[in-house]
């Protein structure tokens, strides 16, 4: 057995062996010679073309070595690429990832790296691409061929000419015809792409800081400077607790510079960046002129392949010294590192939900560490596990009581909907107080913006002549109604069905259906408002990425009156002329089999009536709910996070939670149950048998998942929770390599799981 965590760049005087992790599932690593003609340019870090049984792949040399335990290595065939890709740092950052999350190395290193640049072809500069040129007259005469070739061109605006090819099953020549009329071009691909480069960018100057964030941003300075906090140690960790809208990025934005002043670059991770171009033009903004200037890189899923290639070599080339970006820019090629922001700390989409199961705000921590670099967590509603980091002493607290700008907090007005719904004979979906409210606003000309966090018309339905509920058939959900599509869809699979009975011997098409989502919000409000200009925003509506940056653009400039939505217009948005928040119904996330329930409640109140009076009048939010008194709702109306975070740790503490407690979450799937959940019973024992198991070790099942069955497959969790995680993700790394389980069943590790479902 090959040990796999290696140390990395041991001084040898001549390696003369590199030890390569393949980009292949095999979970180990193989030595191989390094050929005389490549000594001098093979380094921990530099990807390479190996031999593997009769086949040629490509892998990374993790470390030097000068003597292997195995005998007749082959040589490496070639080196990719100039740069070594892959910083040392940055490798014993995928090592640690790989061991505390229970992955295979392979898999970690391939998430460190951006596929676009892991899968570049030595002389990737010379591949061709294919660009839809803009055409301002009308197309010249094409065949039916050629037209649609252009319009699969277009549709993607530029992209490798292979892919072209592939895709539409033409020939060079045929595109060659295309370019000879002026509507594509081909070359090789050496322009830099950049994906703001429509946007005009102003600069700014820095503003003049009020006493907390004076006194924030002075803290992280002093911790940054070389002789600072942690110049012999590792650097600080500080969690920015400050309300909506008091000025946490103005603190980031001077806290980089203060790294740039010192030579270093900063990270800056920011929840679905695709979502939030403003926070993009903000930092462009800020480092766009005078002494500090630099470009600053952008990283996230929605840019293209050549995009995401040219914004990473723009960092690893240390030409764009500030990285925004989402999760996964947390491996940006920074160097060196000198500050990490993780804004919205508490979001769970930094948690990534296949394997790497990483969390970006603790591996940024992580890197923190190995870089000494300083890290700042941000947040409104911080997660009780970085607030429970603050108690222990781990992260040091810097709070913004204030909205920056003097605007006074919402307020927040909660409305018992037992009580309507007692007048009314039924639960409405609007309060007579709530309608008022909107009146008021549409006669003021002000804004307003709705939250339900459930998209769709209708939920649970039943046909009223059988009695059947329509639930999916591959997973155990019921189906919901959508009006506009006119078809009942799974929120899972996303399985479609005709909305008629969906027992064949029934189809009664005038099935009933209970419950609300934004699209039956929408339609109400049109009935009740019929002046109102009402625009939904929900996954449904935004089909394109050019969707949300124009419905967001027609609420600034006044086009809507109301702007229903889900948790999309939850967060971040900055709109002064909204003076009334509406929440629908507030326990809607109350009731889930999730532990998190009441947490993700109170951050979701809460950033939600953030978004009320951020401009000149002030604002007020109502809360719709039927369990009015549940603290979730009392301390988010309140605005008292520490009131809520006391009373929810004790609750945790009882019941062994995080982040009293630590969690390792196993999931086992397959489509026959019977061998899941003997799989599941087995995989206990296993566990149970295993010497060095944590003493605190509580295992929890093995029982079906709340989600029992999905796309198919049944679903069985073990849920593990112990003090001492790290030792745990070892245990469970050692046993998935020996363990057994039949060929149609599963096995995922969680660790720290964010999903529970
Ligand atoms: P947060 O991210 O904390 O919700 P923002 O950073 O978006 O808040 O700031 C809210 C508003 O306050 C922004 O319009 C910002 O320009 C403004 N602001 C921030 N700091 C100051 C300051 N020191 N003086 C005046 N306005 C400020
Ligand atoms: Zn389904």
């Amino acid at each position: 057995m090959i040990c796999l965590f290696y140390f990395a760049s041991l001084p040898f005087a001549n390696p003369v062996i590199a030890r390569v992790t393949l980009e292949m599932a095999l979970g180990k690593e193989f030595d191989y010679l390094i050929p005389a003609e490549l000594e001098g340019g093979v380094e921990v870090g530099t990807r390479v073309k190996v031999p593997f049984a009769n086949r040629q792949v490509l892998g990374c040399v993790t470390a030097l070595i000068e003597t292997s335990p195995h005998a007749d290595l082959r040589p490496i065939l070639k080196t990719i690429g100039r740069q070594s890709h892959v910083t040392p740092r940055i490798l014993e950052l995928a090592r640690w990832m790989a061991e505390y999350y229970c992955c295979p190395p392979e898999i970690a290193l391939k998430t460190v790296l951006p596929e676009a640049v892991r899968r570049e072809k030595e002389g990737w500069r010379e591949q061709l691409f294919v660009r839809a040129l803009p055409s301002h007259q009308p197309d010249p005469k094409l065949s039916n061929r050629q037209a649609e070739i252009l319009a699969a061109a277009r549709a993607r605006k530029e992209l490798p000419l292979q892919e072209l090819l592939r895709q539409t099953h033409s020939t060079t020549q045929t595109l060659r015809r295309l370019e000879d009329k002026g509507l594509l071009l081909i070359a090789p691909q050496i322009s830099e792409r950049d994906p703001y480069a429509r946007d005009t960018i102003l600069p700014t100057q820095a503003l003049t800081l009020n006493d907390a964030q004076k006194h924030a941003v002075e803290e992280i300075a002093r911790a940054e400077s070389p002789a600072g906090a942690g110049a012999e140690k590792s650097k600080p960790v500080f969690l920015l607790h400050g309300v909506t809208g008091s000025g946490k990025t103005e603190v980031y934005l001077q806290a980089i510079a203060a790294a740039l002043q010192n030579g270093k670059g900063a990270i800056v991770l920011v929840p679905e960046i695709s979502l939030t171009p403003q926070t993009v033009e903000r930092f462009k903004a800020r480092f766009s002129s005078g002494p500090l200037q630099t470009l600053v890189a952008v990283l996230h899923s929605h840019l293209s392949t050549g995009e995401r290639h040219d914004e990473w070599h723009k960092i690893r080339q240390g030409r764009a010294r500030i990285v925004i970006g989402a999760r996964s820019a947390v491996f940006a090629p920074v160097d060196p590192l000198g500050l990490i922001i993780v804004d919205e700390e508490h979001e769970y989409s930094y948690k990534q939900e296949e394997a790497p199961r990483y969390h970006a705000r603790d591996v940024a921590v992580v890197r923190g560490r190995m870089e000494n670099a300083v890290v700042v967590l941000g947040s409104a509603t911080p997660s009780m596990e970085s607030f429970f980091n603050v108690q222990k002493g781990k992260y040091r607290l810097l709070e913004l009581p204030l909205r920056a700008d003097d605007k006074k907090m919402p307020v927040v007005r909660i409305i018992d909907m037992r009580r309507a719904a007692r007048r009314e004979k039924a639960a409405p979906m609007f309060s007579q107080e709530l309608k008022e409210a909107i009146l008021k606003r549409l006669d003021r000309k002000e804004q307003a913006l709705l939250f339900l966090n459930r998209r769709g018309f209708a939920t649970s339905l039943q046909c009223p002549l059988c009695g059947y509920v329509a639930q999916c058939p591959n997973c155990s959900l019921a189906l919901t109604y959508h009006r506009q599509a006119g078809k009942l869809r799974c929120h899972i699979c996303g399985h479609d069905a005709p909305s008629v009975c969906p027992d064949p011997k029934c189809r009664n098409p005038a099935i009933r259906f209970a419950g609300i989502g934004t699209e039956k919000v929408e339609a109400t409000l049109g009935k009740l408002f019929p002046q109102a200009r009402v625009q939904r925003m929900d996954s449904d509506t935004l089909k394109r990425k050019e969707d949300y940056r124009r419905i967001l653009g027609d609420f600034r400039t006044g086009k809507i009156d109301i702007l229903v939505g889900t948790q999309m217009i939850a967060k971040g948005l900055h709109f002064p002329n909204v003076t009334l928040v509406g929440i629908i119904y507030a326990d809607l996330g109350l009731h889930m089999p999730d532990f998190r329930a009441g947490e993700r409640t109170f951050q979701l109140l809460t950033q939600v009536s953030g978004r009320a009076g951020r401009g000149d009048v002030e604002g007020e939010v109502f809360v719709q709910a039927f369990t009015p008194f549940h603290p979730a709702i009392q301390y988010a109306r309140r605005h008292d996070f520490t009131g809520f975070y006391e009373q929810e740790m004790e609750f945790r503490r009882q019941l062994k939670y995080p982040p009293a407690s630590r969690i390792a979450l196993l999931l086992l799937k397959g489509r026959n149950e019977e061998k899941v959940s003997f799989s599941a019973a087995h995989l206990k024992q296993e566990i149970q048998r295993t010497a060095g198991t944590p003493p605190d070790l509580t295992i929890s099942g093995p029982a079906p998942a709340p989600l029992a069955r999905a796309e198919t497959y049944y679903r069985y969790q073990i849920m593990l929770r112990t003090r001492h995680i790290s030792k745990l993700s070892l245990l469970l790394a050692g046993m998935m390599k020996e363990l057994k389980l039949p060929d149609d069943v599963s096995l995922s590790v969680d660790i720290d799981p964010v999903n529970l479902m």
